[in-house]
């Protein structure tokens, strides 16, 4: 049954006290076919949406949020999303992405979306309750698992580039093709993504990168050619230098691999975030040594170090995120590292102090960067890892490193010796810090502060 929430009849009732016609459209009629589950309704109204909106709302007695500048109105309705907007009829200039709009009728509306399988709508009238209505062969498209727009490609994705995107973004979510005159016309428009909004396309590739194919979607965006205007960095990542007939590992589909073993285990967004970014800084960092080779040294630092940069330009907020995907790039290669000869207490207990409670995330994403083609190789290193979870394991529950807070604060310092804050209390509380790092001494109050009166000393403080 299409319309079996009971939110339907009522939306039918209120329009027609007010002699509209309204219609279900969009992803809610889309996934209603493929049987997804849907969280949001979107109801198009041949009228005002926001006086649609208003009525239900009273009905409902729920408040509802209206966007007078849109035309659109929005109400929550248990765990449903329902949102009103008049249908449109919409006219572009070629400079600009804020399109001519004139009120229209549901074809004019259905025109001016995005793909024929999100032009479907239902009726809400009692002559023809539930009827699909289906212009441009939006239900054939979603047998055949196809991306097609209802206009000629080049109108659709000129008018709102945005679309060339969300296309791919479709096609990793849902696992559709996107047809080949469709494919082309993307290629074709590319650059007009310039006029789009950061904040919009990054909504997108974070649903991309919580598709159930994130790899197939940055294949994809890089087929379209839009991953060169997006994420140059990651573009960058393409080709493989070849020196004395050596080449090294292609670090893009090694990223894409990553991304995809992640996906498996976690989903965590910005664990997958990292585990996209975690190579960023090979490119500046590759180096051809004749007689090593090929070597990346310090990409993980100046990787790191990208970072804040890349999400500056993607508008997304340098928050605390920021912050752990900076840190996961920063630490992908510890745990490896850790496992070349005996894992030792002090190298596991420096780990566990630097990542935190990142560790587990750390540990995943550093797993997943294991992506050898040689059985042997790989099995070694997964065989490692076990060894070093397990040491890690033992550590924390010895040592406590994990939320490790400084025996010894600065202010205790400067109190029993009467400093002001300077180069000194820092220096103090380092050594203190390494000397339980290193097992030098206990991770203990008495201890450390025996530690840092030997110290004082030796600094000829006192
Ligand atoms: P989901 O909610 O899973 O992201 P959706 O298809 O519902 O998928 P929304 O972004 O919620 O996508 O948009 C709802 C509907 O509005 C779409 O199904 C589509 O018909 C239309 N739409 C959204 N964005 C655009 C756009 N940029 N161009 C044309 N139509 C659009
Ligand atoms: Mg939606």
């Amino acid at each position: 049954m299409p319309l079996s929430n009971p939110i339907f009849p009522l939306i039918a009732q209120a329009a027609r006290q007010s002699g509209v016609r309204a219609f279900v459209i969009g992803g809610y009629v889309r996934d209603f076919f493929l049987e997804r589950p849907c969280k949001d309704i979107d109801i198009v109204v041949e009228g005002s949406g926001i006086d649609l909106a208003e009525k239900v709302a009273v009905l409902l007695h729920t408040p509802v949020h209206t966007f007078k500048q849109f035309g659109t109105a929005m109400l929550r309705h248990h765990d449903m999303e329902v949102e009103f907007v008049g249908a449109r009829r919409e006219s572009y200039r070629a400079n600009s992405r804020k399109p001519i709009v004139e009120d229209g009728t549901l074809v004019d509306d259905q025109l001016r979306r995005d793909f024929t399988v999100n032009a479907l709508a239902f009726s809400l009238q009692e002559e023809d309750w539930g009827c699909l209505i289906d212009p441009f062969g939006g239900v054939k498209d979603l047998q055949n698992g196809l991306l097609r727009t209802p206009l000629d490609p080049d109108t659709t994705y000129s008018d709102d580039p945005l679309r060339m995107v969300r296309a791919v973004r479709f096609s990793a979510q849902l696992g559709f093709t996107i047809v080949p005159e469709s494919l082309v016309s993307i290629q074709r428009n590319a650059p007009r993504l310039e006029i789009v909004s950061m904040e919009r396309i990054s909504d997108e590739l974070h649903k991309i990168l919580m598709s159930p194919r994130p790899s197939y979607g940055f294949r994809l965006l890089d087929q379209c050619e839009l991953l060169p205007l997006i994420l140059p960095q990651i573009s960058a990542l393409k080709g493989v230098a070849t020196m004395e007939g050596r080449g090294h590992k292609e670090i893009f589909s090694h990223t894409l691999q990553v991304v995809e073993n992640i996906s498996q285990k976690s989903v965590d967004l910005w664990l997958r975030w990292a585990a996209l970014l975690h190579d960023m800084g090979k490119p500046a960092t590759k180096h051809w040594d004749p007689k090593i080779g090929w070597s990346f040294h310090g990409h993980d630092f100046v990787g790191s170090k990208m970072v804040p940069a890349l999400f500056k330009h993607l508008k997304l907020p340098l928050n605390e995120k920021m912050k752990f995907v900076q840190k996961m790039v920063l630490l992908h290669l510890r745990p490896i590292s850790l496992v070349q000869d005996e894992v030792s207490d002090s190298a596991v207990r420096r780990l566990l102090f630097d990542a935190g409670d990142d560790i587990d995330a750390l540990m995943l994403l550093c797993e997943a960067d294991i992506t050898s083609k040689n059985e042997q190789t790989a099995k070694r290193h997964l065989e490692n890892f076990i060894k070093v979870r397990k040491k890690l394991i033992e550590v924390e529950e010895k040592d406590a490193i994990r939320n490790f807070q400084p025996p010894i604060s600065g202010d205790l310092i400067m109190q029993k010796y009467g400093l002001s804050p300077c180069q000194e209390v820092g220096q103090i509380k380092e050594r203190i810090k390494n000397a339980i790092l290193d097992g030098r001494i206990r991770n203990d109050y008495q201890e450390a502060y025996a530690l840092m009166e030997q110290i004082v000393k030796e600094m000829g403080i006192v």
